[in-house]
């Protein structure tokens, strides 16, 4: 199926459609057409654009802090599919909480990191202190982008540009 990237009407991108939903956002009014493909798309009665990459005429409020629930491949994704205690990729990964759930640690972005089993093991129930065990890098909501790339597993050139400046921004 076609998929269409949503931009804000900042340009940030928000995630993907599908042509039936651009069409309708585009013909209420509610979004514009950024980038068409070259061949147009045809009805009986008249010929559209079709769209590629749409923008949305107002900004929508995004929650900055996407939940967590069911993004256990997107928060593998945000940390490269390596273990973010010993760098190991390729492993079986497993979730770990940071500040460990017995101990108040939350679920949430912040607190969640992607560990391969024996770190995970070997932390248990401890603290970073007490494990004796660093982050290779701070665990941060992960950027909208990373979701797009998520949902359309092969990004069409076309999007780069967009998905690039806020994946450096982000
Ligand atoms: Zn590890």
């Amino acid at each position: 199926m076609q998929q269409v990237l949503v931009l804000n009407a900042s340009y940030e991108p928000l995630n993907v459609c599908t042509l039936r939903r651009a069409h309708v956002l585009v013909f209420k009014g509610k979004a514009e057409v950024v980038e068409r493909l070259d061949q147009p798309l045809r009805s009986a009665s008249t010929t559209f654009p079709w769209p590629h990459v749409i923008r949305l005429v107002t900004y929508v409020q995004v929650p900055r802090v996407a939940s967590l629930k069911n993004s256990r491949r997107a928060l593998f994704a945000r940390d490269g599919w390596r273990c973010v205690y010993c760098g190991e990729g390729g492993v079986r990964l497993t979730l770990d909480h940071v500040v460990p759930r017995s101990r108040g640690g939350d679920s949430v972005w912040e607190n969640v990191v992607t560990s391969c089993a024996p770190c995970n093991l070997r932390k248990g129930n401890r603290l970073l202190g007490e494990a004796a065990m660093v982050l290779r890098k701070a665990p941060k909501p992960p950027a909208p982008a990373l979701f797009i790339r998520l949902a359309a597993p092969r990004v069409p050139t076309a999007w780069q540009p967009y998905l690039a400046a806020f994946a450096a921004a982000a």
